[in-house]
């Protein structure tokens, strides 16, 4: 699905560099290089301040701390994306509300969010799905007219940039109270290991999180909050500082990839390929609202899994993002919900099937891949 051995040729020498020179100095946590990343991704995304931690996952729930939400608080978030998300809303004994999705985009309904708010609604958090900004339009307005922050999941959609109605455009991860990204190896900004990140332009905000990433601490010893360990090592802040600068030129070779998938899937009908204008209001002409973390597509009146045998049988990867609601996981049923609520989160799972997708495809491989898709959709 990625080719993370091709990249990491075009960045060899910076990367090793910098890695030996970290291995000589032993400045492994909070040295210079988690410094100078931070700086630069500030830069990058046009945001205040940049907090660096160990995961994507810890960064979400960082940010549910640093906001001060309590047990019983209700997050609105999407039934159709990966678990990291509910999971530590649960963590925190704050009560996760899955909401429906749209099936063009795979992003947050906003008329489910509408739906979904009560008196204890506190919060929401779109993710930017398989690399698209979700409708923020939409979202803040209902985030405003109710009071309720809007935590951003941007470990997707690194590097994409959304344009709101009036024209504004900004970076995802840009656009909310908070948001908070993931640089695990096959994000669109993969380091080798596990790092994320929170972002804000909130100085208190930020203030809180510093210390709640450090134990709680804001003087050495003196810890005023409960906090977590969570820190990007030197050697990650390193890797994604080399491949910082390149992060747009990254995204680009991903639109160009799936500019061909569509180019070659045009006129199969039983397939749907990926919505990419609709989030940027019809008014973005190069389609940078999306950085193709995932390219996914839908079938129609096709066996979805029987597509997936046949692309493993001739050596294609692909992935199956998501196979299973997430108000239908063991973990997180509730009674609260009903299937009436979810239609389109329960026909996604049965449409969609991911191809490769990353920044070394060529030509070549994007011919069989789609070659092979035709194949068998008509057969
Ligand atoms: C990858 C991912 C996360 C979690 O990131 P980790 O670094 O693996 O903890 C959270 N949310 C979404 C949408 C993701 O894709």
């Amino acid at each position: 699905m990625v080719d993370l051995q091709g990249q990491y040729q075009g960045i060899k020498e910076i990367v090793d560099t910098s890695i030996s020179e970290i291995l000589e100095s032993a400045a492994f946590i909070n040295g210079p290089y988690v410094h100078k990343f931070q700086e630069a991704l500030e830069n990058y995304l046009g945001v205040k301040h940049v907090i660096p931690c160990a995961n994507g996952t810890d960064a979400l729930q960082i940010a549910m701390m640093g906001l001060g939400l309590q047990p019983g608080d209700e997050v609105i978030t999407a039934d159709f994306t990966f678990a990291a998300t509910v999971e530590v809303i649960g963590l925190l004994r704050l009560t996760p509300v899955l909401v429906d999705v749209e099936p063009d985009t795979f992003n947050i309904d906003p008329k489910a969010i509408e739906k979904a708010i009560t008196l204890k609604t506190k919060a929401i958090v779109p993710v930017h799905l398989f690399g698209q900004a979700a409708n923020m339009d939409a979202i803040l307005e209902i985030a405003q007219k109710h009071n309720l922050y809007v935590i951003e999941d941007n470990a997707q959609g690194i590097g994409a940039t959304y344009t709101f109605k009036n024209g504004e455009k900004k970076k995802t991860g840009n656009l909310g109270h908070i948001a908070s990204t993931s640089f695990f190896p096959s994000k669109n900004l993969g380091c080798y290991g596990d790092g994320g990140a929170i972002f804000t332009n909130d100085d208190d905000l930020a203030h809180t999180i510093r210390g709640i990433v450090n134990h709680g601490m804001y003087k050495r010893y003196h810890h005023d909050v409960v906090g977590v360990n969570s820190r990007l090592d030197s050697i990650q802040a390193a890797v994604l500082l080399a491949k910082l600068p390149k992060l747009d030129s990254y995204n680009t070779a991903r639109r160009n990839a799936a500019r061909k998938y569509n180019e070659a899937f045009k006129e199969v009908s039983s397939i749907i390929t990926p919505v990419t204008n609709k989030t940027c209001n019809d008014i973005c002409d190069t389609c940078d609202c999306h950085v193709f973390h995932q390219y996914t597509l839908k079938v129609n009146g096709v066996d979805r899994n029987d597509l997936v045998a046949h692309l493993q049988s001739k050596g294609i990867p692909c992935g199956v993002y998501y196979p299973i609601p997430l108000h239908l996981q063991k973990a997180y049923v509730d009674e609260r919900y009903n299937e009436e609520d979810f239609p389109v989160t329960n026909q996604l799972i049965k449409e969609v099937i991911s191809l490769p997708m990353h920044t070394e495809l060529t030509d070549d491989q994007i011919d069989f891949i789609t070659a092979s898709v035709i194949e068998f959709v008509n057969k």
